[in-house]
């Protein structure tokens, strides 16, 4: 029998996070085959809460689920972690200023950061949720000096398959013929999803929409601003989906992307595309063997160029920011 994989889960108590732990729990995030411990991470007033969701865990009887312990300390809530899935955040509230949202969060994972650096597992493997999840991933990451950087990655997984739900919608293509959609960038409302390397069934995406207004007025705005949509909607935050995406993020990791297809995961840059080494931003990625690679060679077109830019300069400016206040 296999030992049981230890997932650190922080914001346990949050909407993701009660999207998100029954799904690891069942075995979608590692495999049908693989147990797993749930390492609940909360704050003081979320602990109760959190208590809550693992007796709810408790009553599902799952067959993979080997243990669930809840801690309001990073230290002891990272020990021994193979997978961190760093879901708790500080959100922005009303008039909150970008340096305000960036400090608290830096209180928030610059601790974790260094928590994992001194308690996890040498294989651990992170993934922020949590907004603005590239710079917390930044920051995590710069506060674990001796974890391989690129074992800190950022979600970008929501949107691509947000791209690709959209784009099935206006070809009428099933969304598994869809293949080879990156998103670029930081997640946020300057996120480029690139279809010019796209394929639907088989045949250049960019060619069988063949228009680029709607490529610039309705497909670019509409994932980038999905989630605002969704909140509009249904007067809460996208949750379900959101823990899907990041299931499907560690899943793709941990198992490998298909034979002719790729996945966006925010990385940090090696240099690739001419974004700057070091900043978290997200690429077209293969993985194999709990590994990813940047997907090499794409041709950027003047209409990709100029949107990648654009989303790296933010990533560049909010990098700067958290350097300014200390934070990497
Ligand atoms: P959610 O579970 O809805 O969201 C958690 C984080 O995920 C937010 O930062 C949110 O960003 C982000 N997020 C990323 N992508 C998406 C997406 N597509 N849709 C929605 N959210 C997305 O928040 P709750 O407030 O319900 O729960 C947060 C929990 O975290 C609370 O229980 C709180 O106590 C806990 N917490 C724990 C911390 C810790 O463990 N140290 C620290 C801080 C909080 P955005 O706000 O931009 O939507």
């Amino acid at each position: 029998t296999r030992t049981p994989v230890n997932v650190t889960v922080t914001g346990a108590a949050g909407q993701i996070g009660y999207a998100l732990l029954f799904r690891i729990a069942s075995g979608h995030l590692l495999g049908a085959d693989v147990p797993v411990k749930l390492r609940l991470l909360e704050i003081p007033q979320g602990m109760k809460a959190a208590e809550g969701t693992a007796m709810e865990l408790d009553d599902c009887a799952f067959p993979l689920l080997k243990g669930i312990d809840i801690f309001d300390d990073p230290n002891a809530g990272f020990e021994g972690a193979n997978v961190a899935l760093l879901v708790g955040a500080r959100p922005r509230t009303k008039g909150m200023e970008r340096g305000d949202l960036l400090s608290a969060n830096g209180g928030i994972f610059k601790p974790q950061g260094k928590a994992i650096n001194d308690h996890a597992a040498d294989d651990i493997k992170v993934l922020v949720v949590g907004n603005p999840a590239n710079t917390n991933a930044l920051i995590a990451q710069a506060a674990a000096p001796d974890v391989p950087a690129e074992r800190f990655t950022a979600m970008t997984r929501l949107d691509h398959n947000r791209a690709i739900s959209q784009l099935a919608a206006k070809t009428g293509a099933a969304v598994s013929d869809i293949k080879r959609l990156t998103i670029w960038g930081n997640h946020s409302a300057t996120q480029y999803p690139d279809i010019f390397h796209a394929e639907i069934a088989g045949k250049n995406a960019a060619e069988v929409v063949s228009d680029e207004l709607w490529l610039a007025d309705t497909f670019i705005p509409t994932v980038a601003k999905r989630g605002a949509a969704i909140i509009e909607a249904r007067g809460a935050s996208s949750a379900a989906s959101a823990a899907n995406a990041a299931i499907d993020h560690v899943h793709t990791w941990v198992n490998g992307t298909a034979a002719g297809d790729w996945t966006s995961m925010g990385i940090p840059s090696d240099g690739s595309y001419g974004v700057p080494e070091g900043i978290i931003s997200s690429f077209p990625v293969t993985t194999k063997d709990g590994k990813y690679e940047i997907v090499q060679g794409l041709d950027i077109n003047e209409f990709s160029r100029a949107r990648i830019d654009a989303s790296v300069a933010e990533l560049v400016e909010e990098r700067d920011a958290v350097r300014e206040l200390g934070l990497i």
